[in-house]
Formats: C-alpha cells, sequence, structure tokens
C-alpha cells in the first residue's frame, strides 16, 4: 500500500515536474510540503513526535519510489529523516526530541546534516571547525562544506570539536537554528545532478547557541555521524534503485517502441542482454537494500549490509543509466527524454554518504574484523 502510494504521487507529482526542477534549480516546495502530509518526511519517527511510526523497509521503498519521480527530491527526504532527524531520535533528550524533531515531520520544515568541510569529506575526523564553551553558549566558528538542503533548511546538526588534540574524540555534535546570527550560506553549487536539491557551504563565524543544544555527550560526535551515516546509507542505496529503475524503465519503453532494421530494436539480442543485465544489477542491490534496512528494523548490527548496499546500489545506478543512454542512442543525449538527467543524478550516489572506496573499506574492514575475531 505504501509503495503504490508512494509510486502514485511520484508519477502525477513528480514525474511530470522533475526536468523543470532541475533546469531551473528549484525546491520543489509544495511537494515537500504533500509528502509532509503522506509520513514521508519522518517515517521512522515514533507517532509520539509526531511521525508516521513505520520502519526502514518502508522507508527504503518509500525512498526509492520519490526517487524514481525525481532524484532530487529523494535526496531531500533522505537527508531529513535519516541525518537530521535520525541521529536527533537516537541520542537526543526527550526534550530535544520534542523541540527539534516534531517541526520537522510535517514538511514546513526541514533539517540538514553538517559534517563535511573543505578540508576534509572521507576523513571526516579531522573536522577543523571549532565550537567553545563560553558561560551557557557554545561558540562556534568554522566551514562545513557540500551541505544538502542548506538553502531550504530551518536547523542542521553540524559537528564541531572542542578540543582538537583528542583528534575524532574531541568532535561533538550540536543543534543549530537555521537561521541564525553568527551563520551564513555560501553560494548554491551548480552541480551535475540532483540540481533541485539545494548544496552550499554553511559558514560559522562566532555563531552563540545555548549549552543545551549539545546533542547526546561531549566527544560522542564522531560515534554520532558514522552511525547515522550507516543508516543514512540505506536511504542514498534506496534513491540509487529509485533513479536506476527510471532509467531502465525509460530504456525498455523507447526501445520497444523504437525501430530499426524493419522491427523494435528489443528484437535485437544485444538489447536484450543489456536488459537482462541491467534488471540483474538493480535487483541484486534492491534486496541487498531491503537487508540492511531489516536488520536495522530487527535491532541488529548492519553497518557492513548497509555499505554493501549502497555500494551495490549506487554503481548499479551508474551503469544502468550509462546502458539507459546507449540503448537510447542520439535520444539518450538530449534532455527531450529523461535519460540524460538519471545519468547525471545517478553519480552523486557513488560520492555522499562516503564515496564507493570509502564503503569498499567499510566492508573489508567489517570483514576482516569478523575473520579475526
Ligand atoms: C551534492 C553533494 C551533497 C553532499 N551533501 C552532504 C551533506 O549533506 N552533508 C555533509 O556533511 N556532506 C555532504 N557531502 C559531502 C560528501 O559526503 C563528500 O563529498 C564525500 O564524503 C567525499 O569527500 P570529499 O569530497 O572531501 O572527497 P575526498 O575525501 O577528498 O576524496 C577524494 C577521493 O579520494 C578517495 N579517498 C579518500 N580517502 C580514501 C581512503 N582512505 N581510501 C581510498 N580512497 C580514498 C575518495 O574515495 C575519492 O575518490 C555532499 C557532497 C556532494 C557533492
Amino acid at each position: 500500500m505504501l509503495r503504490q502510494t508512494c509510486r502514485d504521487f511520484a508519477e502525477k507529482e513528480l514525474m511530470p515536474l522533475a526536468a523543470q526542477l532541475d533546469k531551473e534549480h528549484r525546491f520543489p516546495a509544495e511537494q515537500v510540503k504533500k509528502m509532509g502530509g503522506l509520513g514521508l518526511l519522518a517515517m521512522d519517527v515514533p507517532e509520539e513526535y509526531k511521525g508516521a511510526g513505520l520502519d526502514y523497509l518502508a522507508y527504503s521503498i518509500a525512498v526509492e519510489e520519490i526517487s524514481r519521480g525525481c532524484a532530487s527530491t529523494g535526496v531531500i527526504i533522505s537527508v531529513n529523516n535519516s541525518l537530521y532527524l535520525g541521529p536527533i531520535l537516537k541520542f537526543g533528550s526527550e526534550e530535544q526530541k520534542h523541540k527539534w524533531i516534531a517541526p520537522f515531520t510535517g514538511g514546513e520544515k526541514i533539517g540538514c546534516f553538517a559534517l563535511s568541510e573543505p578540508g576534509n569529506g572521507s576523513d571526516a575526523g579531522a573536522a577543523s571547525t571549532v565550537a567553545r564553551l563560553d558561560g551557557d553558549e557554545w561558540v562556534l566558528n568554522g566551514t562545513k562544506a557540500w551541505i544538502t538542503n542548506a538553502w531550504d533548511a530551518s536547523a542542521t546538526v553540524v559537528f564541531a570539536t572542542t578540543d582538537k588534540s583528542l583528534k575524532h574524540k574531541g568532535i561533538s555534535a550540536f543543534l543549530v537554528p537555521m537561521p541564525t546570527a553568527g551563520l551564513s550560506l555560501g553560494k548554491k553549487e551548480d552541480k551535475l545532478g540532483i540540481r533541485a536539491s539545494s548544496t552550499a557551504n554553511l559558514i560559522f563565524e562566532d555563531c552563540r547557541i545555548p549549552k543545551a543544544n549539545l546533542l547526546g555527550q561531549l566527544g560522542m560526535g564522531f560515534k554520532i555521524a558514522m552511525q547515522t551515516l550507516d543508516a543514512g546509507r540505506i536511504g542514498i542505496a534506496s534513491q540509487a534503485l529509485g533513479i536506476a529503475q527510471a532509467a531502465l524503465d525509460c530504456a525498455v519503453d523507447y526501445a520497444e517502441k523504437r525501430m530499426a532494421f524493419g522491427s523494435p530494436i528489443t528484437k535485437l539480442q544485444a538489447v536484450q542482454f543489456k536488459l537482462a543485465d541491467m534488471a540483474v544489477a538493480l535487483e541484486g542491490a534492491r534486496l541487498l537494500t531491503w537487508r540492511a534496512a531489516m536488520l536495522k528494523d530487527n535491532g541488529k548490527p548492519f553497518t557492513k549490509e548497509a555499505a554493501m548496499a549502497k555500494l551495490a546500489a549506487s554503481e548499479a545506478a551508474t551503469a544502468i543509466a550509462h546502458q539507459a543512454i546507449q540503448i537510447l542512442g542520439g535520444m539518450g543525449y538530449v534532455t527531450e527524454m529523461p535519460a540524460e538527467r538519471h545519468y547525471r543524478d545517478a553519480r552523486i550516489t557513488e560520492i555522499y554518504e562516503g564515496t564507493s572506496e570509502i564503503q569498499r573499506l567499510v566492508i573489508a574492514g567489517q570483514l576482516l574484523k569478523a575473520y579475526r575475531s
């Protein structure tokens, strides 16, 4: 039922608009509000904090269907669900949960997650943004880079160090309202894909927030970030599945109608083999993603499985979108058809929330840890 609801919404509200949103780099404010009404902004948040009270398998299915309609919209809701609400739900005090979760569930307000910096992305433990306690306030200084939803967000979870000598153990997480004095936004990045979602720097210059805005314990920030990304990777894997499915759908539909040498090109075995390989890669990645989501839902460890899902789904999305363009020939290369957008949108899934190289490091690390224990 959830899949059908999301599919209907995506086909009616997102697919017809996606090319325009992409072209104009426009945030889909109205659609985000409607998705809030459907419960898609806070899917695994319990009802007492105004969430939908569902689970991560449901979340994965929803993000896939929404991303099939519009990949930018997929990441907008994925960041709100996994990266903003996720850590507050898991590590926030009761008071913080009521204050920072409930207003971000209905689609009027969305949040963001600020970990990366201009000088460090994969090496997140090298954070140089500083938080200093001054009486009853934290004072933040530094720049966070590449922040999804930055221009459209009303709050951020931000990571800053309170003691550089402790390296990653000196990092803490903080809750910052947006806008707020001492926090400015960088320019909107002009991106290859997911262009309807805003991406920008967050610049902190003597930005003062109450002492009570520390999320979790002092020095726990790196752990909060890593655990948040474990869950977030299920969201990005699901976004990649949606993009891949859209690319495959587009290729099948076109190939059935395109005539060459007297028949539709689906009569050609070379085209059939491409479609078969695309379908296998997609279905395998989907099963990995659902497995990771179900492990999380059952309270089991899922770090390795989430990394596997994200790696498989993102690489499948890139490969499938590549082949979709090949099947469309010249029509794959122009904006009249959505294949070129799927190709551009797919590429980011191999980069954010940990590059493919970082996923391989996580998987190998977990594998070897299990072998050696
Ligand atoms: C559109 C977009 C949206 C984003 N949204 C957010 C967001 O909302 N919040 C946020 O905090 N960040 C966000 N990011 C940042 C993103 O997570 C980083 O870009 C990503 O983690 C890679 O970091 P980097 O760009 O600094 O690359 P680097 O870390 O400099 O990596 C460069 C290359 O080196 C490789 N590499 C680095 N270290 C290793 C290693 N140990 N082993 C093997 N290879 C390695 C990488 O895989 C990559 O190929 C976003 C980025 C983009 C482009």
